[in-house]
């Protein structure tokens, strides 16, 4: 009966540390580092991977690109908490 809990167990806990490995947000790391160029709207001061979803949803009109974080920084705009591109 011991041996059959235990089996359980085991089986609970994997079952367990698959689903929050497949729940963990994809980090797409691009290849091109170095020239990865950050996307804001001017009605914000979020600064966005490209590929962010929030970032699709800003217009054209009120997009703004940055070449790098200390851009953004320097205009005043924070990492989004979606995407979470890099904090310097
Ligand atoms: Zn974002």
């Amino acid at each position: 009966m011991r041996k059959r809990l235990l089996v359980a167990l085991v089986v609970v806990s994997f079952v367990l540390l698959l689903v929050s490995c497949t729940q963990q947000p994809k980090t797409t790391v691009p290849a091109t580092t170095q020239t990865q160029q950050f996307v804001g709207s001017v009605n914000s001061d979020k600064y966005h991977y490209p590929s962010c979803r929030w970032a699709d949803k800003i217009k054209s009109d009120n997009l703004i690109t940055f070449s790098s974080v200390s851009e953004a920084k320097k205009a005043g705009y924070s990492p989004c908490q979606t995407c979470r591109p890099p904090n310097q």
